[in-house]
């Protein structure tokens, strides 16, 4: 049988990046906040403790959030002022799909800032199409990031970085 590349595959394009602490970590974050566009949902996947937060305050200082607090709330949505409105979702604490739903995530996809979501596993059929996956996982203090993108939008992001 001959193997055909799917259109789907074909859109797909992959980065791998590494880090050995957690600095290294923020700076691949900034390097991706820069490149971000509104309109970009950032889909996080990764153990707890695998590094989301860290790339995310890294995400958050390449977008210039002067500081993304991160307080232990049980606030799923928290909202930032940067060059671009980041909304940063942290599904932790997220116990059925109703709860985003009732939170109106759709607004913020769809919204003028760009999406970072933590635990986008837990929302994976909420998710657009086109999105930047990021995939994190190591030991010690090792860590392994697949940043793929699923479409349009997110490739020329990727491509842009990969540069
Ligand atoms: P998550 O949000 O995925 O639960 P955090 O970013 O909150 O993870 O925590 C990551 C933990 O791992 C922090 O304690 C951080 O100091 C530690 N760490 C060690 N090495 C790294 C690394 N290379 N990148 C990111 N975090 C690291
Ligand atoms: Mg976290």
């Amino acid at each position: 049988m001959r193997s055909r590349t799917s259109n789907a595959e074909r859109r797909t394009l992959n980065v791998e990046r590494k880090t050995t602490n957690p600095e290294e970590t923020e700076r691949l974050g900034e390097s991706i906040g820069r490149a971000l566009e509104p309109g970009i949902v950032v889909a996080l996947i990764g153990e707890l403790g695998a590094g989301k937060t860290t790339l995310t305050k890294g995400i958050a200082r390449g977008l210039d959030v002067p500081d993304l607090v991160h307080s232990p709330t049980f606030t799923l949505i928290h909202e930032h002022k940067g060059r671009l409105p980041v909304y940063h979702f942290d599904l932790y604490r997220l116990d059925t799909i109703e709860q985003i739903e009732d939170l109106g995530y759709e607004d913020y996809f769809n919204g003028p800032g760009v999406t970072i979501v933590e635990w986008a596993e837990k929302i994976q059929g909420l998710l657009p199409d086109d999105r930047l996956e990021i995939r994190i996982s190591g030991e010690d203090d090792a860590r392994d990031f697949t940043l793929l993108a699923t479409g349009p939008n997110s490739q020329r992001i990727l491509s842009r970085l990969a540069a």
